[in-house]
């Protein structure tokens, strides 16, 4: 696990073994936040440990930003702590929690010892979190799922934006509008850093550019997946638009990005599809 300190409170953890998913821990005179867990057990356990050894109050709250596991195994290693996410998280995880897990456990050993833990306390829009002198703002920031959040930490000017914002945007089983539509609520903040939800945190000077690059590759993979809709191609012709003609590189994540772009596209030529054969029904 990556530590690296963000702001004097606030302090982010990148996995090493599982697709450089971030987790963010907020020190306050009252408690710890902590928003997002890691997959693995070993690893949430490093984020336990360094939060008490800088918190003697212990943790308070964690906060799931969406329902995937990436982002929510860890929540069961901080029993003490409420459970806060949208709504609609924890009805998605009252739904399939279970199953989902079991499935992950029979997948992957190291999951064995993970619980599941449901959300508590939810809310709808907004809501406002304060604890010691920090003010945690979570607003619902749907897209690349329909329970996402992002959560501001005021006083520090710090976005812990989860996968509204990525090095590749995410919209598999998601939906571009919204996302673009949560993208561009973060321009409306005043930031100093952004906290990916995978890939590392950004800079002030980065952050515009990001959301910009990000805004521009979900319009382009949309129109040219519907423009090889409209011609009638085949799925295979997909591979032709390659991730750097769509305006985002394919280095970061380890060079995952070319692949999360095609599963991108394809998602979005499946939907399309769908869209066109109830228009012309047979
Ligand atoms: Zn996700």
């Amino acid at each position: 696990m990556l530590r690296e300190r963000v702001t004097e409170d606030v302090y982010v953890f990148i996995s090493e073994l599982y697709v450089e998913v971030a987790a963010t821990v907020v020190i306050t005179e009252k408690g710890a936040v902590v928003i997002d867990t890691a997959p693995f057990p070993q690893e949430t356990r490093q984020i336990r440990e360094f939060a008490l050894r800088h918190c003697p109050q212990g943790v308070r709250y964690v906060i799931n930003t969406h329902h995937h596991a990436d982002h929510i195994y860890g929540s069961y290693l901080f029993p003490e702590a409420e459970l806060i996410a949208h709504r609609q998280c924890r009805q998605i995880l009252l739904k399939v929690g279970e199953e989902s897990l079991a499935k992950a456990k029979a997948q992957t050993p190291a999951l064995a010892p993970v619980q599941l833990r449901i959300p508590q306390l939810v809310f709808e829009t907004e809501m406002l979190l304060r604890l010691g002198e920090k003010t945690i703002h979570l607003m619902h920031a749907p897209g690349h799922t329909p329970d996402g959040i992002m959560v501001h930490i005021r006083e520090d000017k710090v976005l812990v934006a989860s996968d509204v914002v990525t090095p590749i945007p995410l919209i598999v089983r998601g939906d571009i509008e919204e996302l673009t539509k949560s993208l561009k609520l973060i321009k409306t903040l005043n930031l100093e850093n952004i906290i990916q939800g995978h890939g590392g945190v950004l800079l002030r000077g980065e952050i515009e550019e990001t959301v910009d690059s990000n805004v521009a590759y979900l319009r382009n993979i949309e129109k040219r997946v519907r423009t090889l809709v409209e011609k009638g191609q085949s799925k295979t012709a997909l591979r032709r638009i390659s991730v750097e003609s769509c305006g985002k590189s394919r280095i970061p994540l380890g060079g995952l990005a070319q692949r999360l772009h095609q599963a991108n596209l394809e998602y979005l030529y499946n939907k399309m599809m769908a869209e066109k054969a109830d228009q012309n029904p047979k």
